[in-house]
C-alpha cells in the first residue's frame, strides 16, 4: 500500500517511509491511496478477542508486508497496560459508556499510539542501520507518553517542546523528571500552536531536516493514526458492532484521535455519528456551524491537551471531503498561512456535517460534567474526559436510541486541581508514579525561535554523544 500527500506534491511512500518522515516533504499529511476493508463476520469475530490480536487484525493491511515483526511489536506495546482489557468499557448511564483509554504508563489516551510507534521506528531504524532525531511539540500528553515509549532507544535522540506554564503540574513533572540520557525537554516561551508551529518550521527546512534526520511523533503521524482506529472496533463490537451501530464522542484538539474513528467507519464498522468535544477553543464547532474555519486566540482551560487552535490533523478530512483535490488543500492551507482562516465549501462542508457534529463545552460546564458523573456514576473522570461526556449528552438527546461511546483520553490523577475543584476528592496517583512530586526535574526554557532551537538542539546532541561515549 502507498501513502499519499494531502498536498499532492511530495513523493508516495510505503508504510515504513511514511512512518520515519511524519510530515510529508510539501507540508502535507500522508494518508493511505485506499482504506483497506474489513467484513461484517471479521468485525463479529473480534468479539471477545484479545486486544492485541484485534490490533493486529486491523493494524496489518495498512503496513503491508512492510515491518518484519509488527506481531511482536504490538504484543509488547500492550503488554504493560495497567488493564487486561487494555481499554475497558464502562457503563455512565443510559446508553452512554466510557472507553476508558488512561490505563497505559503516562495516564493518557497517547500511550495506544506511542507505544507502538516507538517499537515500529525502533525495528525500521535497525533494518536500515539508521539514526533518528524525533522533535514534538505538545500540550502535555504526547511528550510525556513519547518519553515514556522513546527514553530506552538507542537509535533516537528526542526533544520534546511544552509550552511554558501551560500544562498541568503532573504533567510537567511526567516529562522533566525522566532522567535518560537521549530525552531533552524544553519549556517553550509561547502556546502549544507555537510550539507546533516551530516543529513544523524545522521539518520545512531541508537543511536542518538532513542535518538532523528529523522524524516527527506528534499526531500527524499516520501510524498513530492507525494504532488508535483499533480501539473504535473493540469498543463497538462490546456493544454489539457490526450488528449495531454506534456513536462516538471524542475530547478534540489536533483532530488526531477523532479522525481515527472516522476511517474506522471508512473500513467498515457501522457508525452513525461522531461527535467532535471542544473545550472554550471551539475552532472545529464554529467550522461546522458557520463553514469558516478560522484561528482564534488560544484560552488557556482546565482541559489543556485541547487547548488548540490549529487542529492539524482536519486537513485529513478536509482532503478526503473535497474528494482527494490537492490543489484545493493548498489554496485551504495557505489561506490558513496568510489569512488566518478559510471558508470551506458548500459541498464538502454538508459531507462533513452528514457525518460528524461538534459541541463545545465550557469551564463551568465541564466542572459540573466532573460533579455530576461522581455523583450520578461514583466515578472520578478528568476534565478532558468530561467535555466529551457533555457532548455526547447533547448528541444523545437527538438519537437517544443509539449507543454513544465517549472516549476517556486521560486518568483523573493526572488533573487532580479541576477534580477536587469540582467534588472535593483528590485523585490519587496509581503506584508507579506516587513519587513523582519528590523526583528531580531537567528541562530548558527557550525563546520562540528557530534558529536558536536548533543551536540548542546541536549542542545537547554534542553533549549527548560524550555522555554515552
Ligand atoms: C491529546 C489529547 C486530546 C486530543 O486528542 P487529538 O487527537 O489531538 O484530538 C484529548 N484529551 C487528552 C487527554 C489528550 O491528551
Amino acid at each position: 500500500m502507498k501513502y499519499i500527500s494531502t498536498r499532492g506534491e511530495a513523493p508516495s511512500l510505503s508504510f515504513t517511509d511514511a512512518l520515519i518522515a511524519g510530515l510529508a516533504q510539501d507540508g502535507g499529511l500522508y494518508l493511505p491511496e485506499a482504506y483497506p476493508q474489513l467484513s461484517r463476520s471479521e468485525i463479529a469475530g473480534f468479539a471477545g478477542r484479545p486486544y492485541a490480536a484485534v490490533a493486529e487484525a486491523v493494524i496489518t493491511p495498512f503496513v503491508d508486508g512492510t515491518l518484519e515483526a509488527l506481531h511482536a511489536a504490538i504484543e509488547a506495546a500492550y503488554a504493560g497496560f495497567a488493564h487486561p482489557a487494555v481499554t475497558p468499557l464502562t457503563q455512565l448511564g443510559d446508553n452512554l459508556f466510557l472507553l476508558e483509554l488512561f490505563h497505559g504508563p503516562t495516564l493518557a489516551f497517547k500511550d495506544l499510539a506511542m507505544q507502538l510507534l516507538s517499537r515500529m521506528m525502533r525495528q525500521v531504524l535497525a533494518q536500515r542501520g539508521k539514526r533518528a532525531t524525533i522533535v514534538a511539540a505538545t500540550s502535555g500528553d504526547t511528550g510525556a507518553a513519547a518519553i515514556a515509549a522513546f527514553r530506552d532507544i538507542d537509535a533516537v535522540d528526542l526533544f520534546i517542546l511544552y509550552p511554558h506554564g501551560r500544562v498541568s503540574d503532573v504533567q510537567r513533572r511526567q516529562m522533566t523528571t525522566v532522567a535518560a540520557d537521549n530525552v531533552h525537554v524544553v519549556a517553550l516561551d509561547g502556546t502549544f500552536d507555537d510550539a507546533q508551529a516551530l516543529v513544523k518550521g524545522l521539518f520545512a527546512n531541508k537543511r536542518l531536516r538532513d542535518e538532523f534526520s528529523l522524524a516527527g511523533v506528534n499526531s500527524i503521524n499516520w501510524a498513530r493514526v492507525v494504532a488508535q482506529v483499533v480501539y473504535y472496533f473493540t469498543s463497538a463490537v462490546a456493544l454489539g458492532a457490526p450488528y449495531r451501530p454506534v456513536s462516538f464522542a471524542v475530547p478534540t484538539g489536533n483532530f488526531g484521535d477523532i479522525l481515527a474513528g472516522w476511517i474506522a467507519k471508512k473500513m467498515g464498522l457501522p457508525t452513525e455519528r461522531l461527535v467532535i468535544a471542544t473545550n472554550a477553543n471551539d475552532i472545529l464547532a464554529r467550522a461546522l456551524a458557520t463553514g469558516r474555519y478560522e484561528i482564534g486566540q488560544v484560552e488557556a482551560t482546565q482541559s489543556p491537551s485541547m487547548d488548540i487552535q490549529v487542529s492539524s490533523n482536519f486537513e485529513r478530512l478536509l482532503f478526503e471531503a473535497y474528494g482527494r483535490d490537492a490543489a484545493a488543500i493548498r489554496r485551504l492551507m495557505s489561506a490558513l498561512q496568510q489569512a488566518g482562516g478559510f471558508g470551506i465549501d458548500a459541498e464538502p462542508l454538508a459531507a462533513i456535517r452528514s457525518e460528524f457534529d461538534a459541541v463545545r463545552i465550557g469551564e463551568a460546564e465541564t466542572t459540573e460534567e466532573i460533579a455530576r458523573v461522581w455523583r450520578e456514576a461514583q466515578k472520578l473522570i478528568d476534565p478532558h474526559t468530561a467535555v466529551g461526556i457533555g457532548a455526547a449528552r447533547t448528541a444523545l438527546a437527538v438519537r437517544p436510541h443509539i449507543p454513544m461511546i465517549v472516549l476517556g483520553t486521560a486518568h483523573p490523577a493526572k488533573f487532580p486541581a479541576a477534580i477536587e475543584r469540582a467534588t472535593g476528592i483528590t485523585p490519587p496517583l496509581p503506584p508507579h508514579l506516587a513519587d513523582l512530586f519528590t523526583r528531580e526535574e531537567r528541562f530548558d526554557i527557550l525563546a520562540n525561535d528557530e534558529r536558536g532551537l536548533a543551536a540548542y538542539m546541536r549542542q545537547r546532541l554534542r553533549a549527548s554523544k560524550r555522555a554515552a561515549s
